[in-house]
Order: C-alpha cells, then sequence, then structure tokens
C-alpha cells in the first residue's frame, strides 16, 4: 500500500479499544481448571499479576473467521481475485481451488492465508495479547453455572454440571493489531471483519450460547510506517474524528474560543504546551524556544521561578527537549517547534480538537482512512459496480 516515490516497505500499528458489551469467559488451560461444590470451574485467563487479558490468538481467530466468512459471501465463484479456500477441507473430485485448504496446493495463497498465514506461508498479521485498561479487582469476576439437560428423560444431568469464571460488561481492553506490508483492500478487510465483530454476530471466548463474548471495537490510532530504500522511515499516524464539544456559554469572549481549546491546567505540560504554540500560531508568530517561554510566563504565570518551584526544568529549552524526545513536538532545523502529527492534547471540554488531530495537517482520520481501504476492497470484489460519487 502506498509505494510512493521511494517507499519500498511499509507496515501498520492499528490500536485501539475492545469494550466488553456482554460477560466474556475465556477459559485458562485444562489443569488450571479445579472445582467447587463439585462442579467443575473453569476460571478467565489471567496474566502473570493475576489480572484478566484477551490473548491476542483469540481476536486474531475471530477477525480471521470473520475475513473467510466475508469472502465466501461475496463470491460465489472460484474464480476471483479475493477468494479463500477452505481450511478443513480436501482434495476431491472437484479440484475448485475454493474446496481445498492452501496448504495443499502448490500455488499462491488465497486471499486470507496470504495475511493470516497458513502451512505454506508465514503470517503477515500479528495480534498482541490484549491488557485491561480499566482498573481490576477481584470482586468483578462472575461466576456462572451450567446445567446440561437431558431431552428425552427432562431433567437435568448432575454430571454436566460446570461453572465458567466470567467477567462483566463494560469493562475496557487495549488491542494493537500489526500488519506487514498490507494492501489497502487487505486493510479495507480487516476494517471491515472489525465492523463486524462490533455487530454481535461473532463472539469470542467461550459461554457464547450463554450470551457471552459480545465485544465492540473502535480504533485510537493507526500508524504507517513507510521505509523508503535509503532505510529512512516515514511514519504517518491517523486519529479518530474527536466530536467537536460546544463551548460553554461564560466561555465565549475567551481566548480559549478563539484557539478553539480551553485552556489547561498547568500540572500537564504537553497540554500547556500545545496551547502556547496555538497562542503563538494564532498570532502570526514562528514558535522558537523564546517566544515559547515569553507565552508560558506571560499566560501560565509559568516563569522562570515559577517552573523552579513546580520543580520544572529552568530552562525552557529543558521542557521542549522532553516533549520532543515523547514526540509531542516536533522541531525544525530552524530551531522552531510544531506540534507532532500523533498528539492529541489532554484538555478537558475542549472544543474543535478535531481540527488539530487532522485537519489542519492535512490528513485523514482513521474513519477516512478505513473507508478508502474499504473502497479499495469493494472495487476488487465488484469490479462491475460503479463509485458512487456522493460517498
Ligand atoms: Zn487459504
Amino acid at each position: 500500500m502506498m509505494a510512493k516515490g521511494d517507499t519500498t516497505r511499509v507496515s501498520c500499528s492499528l490500536r485501539g479499544t475492545l469494550l466488553l458489551v456482554s460477560g466474556l469467559h475465556i477459559g485458562c488451560a485444562p489443569g488450571a481448571r479445579g472445582s467447587e461444590n463439585g462442579a467443575a470451574i473453569t476460571r478467565f485467563v489471567r496474566d502473570h499479576q493475576g489480572r484478566p487479558f484477551i490473548p491476542g490468538s483469540t481476536l486474531r481467530g475471530a477477525i480471521r473467521f470473520q475475513c473467510e466468512r466475508g469472502i465466501r459471501a461475496w463470491s460465489s465463484d472460484s474464480g476471483g481475485s479475493i477468494w479463500t479456500c477452505d481450511p478443513i477441507g480436501s482434495p476431491g473430485k472437484s479440484g475448485e481451488r475454493a474446496r481445498i485448504p492452501c496448504s495443499l496446493i502448490k500455488a499462491a495463497p488465497c486471499s486470507v492465508c496470504g495475511l493470516f498465514g497458513s502451512k505454506r506461508n508465514t503470517s503477515r498479521l500479528w495480534i498482541r495479547d490484549l491488557n485491561l485498561s480499566d482498573p481490576w479487582s477481584e470482586s468483578l469476576s462472575q461466576i456462572r453455572s451450567t446445567l446440561g439437560i437431558s431431552r428425552s428423560k427432562r431433567i437435568g444431568i448432575d454430571s454436566s454440571a460446570r461453572q465458567v469464571e466470567m467477567i462483566p460488561a463494560g469493562l475496557k481492553f487495549s488491542f494493537e493489531v500489526l500488519v506487514s506490508e498490507p494492501e489497502d483492500w487487505e486493510l479495507g478487510l480487516l476494517f471491515w471483519a472489525m465492523d463486524e465483530i462490533g455487530g454481535g454476530i461473532c463472539r469470542l471466548g467461550g459461554g457464547r450460547r450463554l450470551g457471552l463474548g459480545h465485544v465492540a471495537l473502535s480504533m485510537d490510532r493507526l500508524e504507517v510506517l513507510g521505509v523508503g530504500s535509503n532505510l529512512k522511515p516515514r511514519t504517518e499516524v491517523y486519529l479518530p474524528k474527536i466530536e467537536a464539544r460546544k463551548p460553554k456559554e461564560e466561555a465565549s469572549e475567551d481566548v480559549s474560543t478563539k484557539l478553539g481549546i480551553r485552556k489547561p491546567s498547568t500540572d500537564d505540560m504537553s497540554a500547556v504546551v500545545h496551547y502556547c504554540l496555538r497562542m503563538i500560531e494564532s498570532e502570526g508568530a514562528k514558535a522558537d524556544a523564546g517566544e515559547i517561554g515569553k507565552t508560558l510566563a506571560e499566560h501560565f504565570g509559568l516563569t522562570k521561578k515559577k517552573r523552579q518551584e513546580l520543580g520544572l526544568p529552568e530552562k525552557v529549552s529543558g521542557i521542549l527537549d522532553t516533549l520532543v524526545a515523547d514526540n509531542v513536538l516536533q522541531k525544525t532545523h530552524l530551531g522552531r517547534y510544531g506540534i507532532s502529527p500523533g498528539y492529541t492534547p489532554h484538555i478537558d471540554g475542549g472544543v474543535g480538537e478535531e481540527s488539530v488531530a487532522s485537519k489542519e495537517l492535512g490528513r485523514l482520520t482513521i474513519d477516512e482512512f478505513a473507508a478508502n481501504c474499504k473502497n479499495a476492497l469493494i472495487g476488487l470484489v465488484f469490479p462491475d459496480v460503479e463509485e458512487d460519487s456522493n460517498a
């Protein structure tokens, strides 16, 4: 994808949040099952700190399944450029490629195995284990009991009694999907599959017949890293569109309204410097260390003395160096500063932050990027369909 100029290798990192819409059960290894009140109990899988996590392979399997399901639904014939093999098929009389697993054919893998890998080719997609981003307390753990019913005798079967440990709806996990050298349509397929999972038909983990495993995925940040033939990395960052919040009445005359962001508190230096840069920008001046220092003192009272009191670096350049190292700021060779492309200020009640994140930098948002990729997929799957010019 996006092989512009001398860019020859591209990789993508897609980070986001997985929200539990229903309870979730992902069982740990059978050896650690144990039993309670005579019924076998399957515990939720835990990390080394005892916190529940979602194995990356669980999400990966669900996304792969959706990709296969989608492609089978779209391409009824076996001649299209986007197709999927049958992972559990066997070479039969028909000889149709879509009925045989890729591992058994000596040709290029199908569209899904090409991305997720098969016995004959390595994967180009990895998903890290998903860590809980909310605080965890053991009191959140719940036990669900199940009992098999004999249909003929119409009674419960005692020996079938099971207990599963589940974690409740509302918890959030962070995820990261890494893809090596994806085509636009492959990312389109990935975005489509992730949307489908949020629809609730595809569920994660065990106890799905108990109504568990419904999750929703939202994307927080997409990074595309291109490495050119001269091995110079170039990163493009896409962020979701942030809903602009309405400014409060009393703040309407404030300079904050003019800048489109609310004045932050001085305990968030990134946001403070971001605010100063916007202010300098609005006055048509170029932001260098001296100009930023002046703005810090005038608008936040952060004079040299005050900075010392707060334990901040005495020199403005010290503060700025830290922010450059954290990738919040970018420094040009002229010693001027700008807001780093990936930086989103965490300013409560801000307005119009979206313009900073995307519009002013001339970038697409994740939604726009995903829509372009999905269009690339649609163009390949349904080549005869004319593109809607209003889309
Ligand atoms: Zn395949």
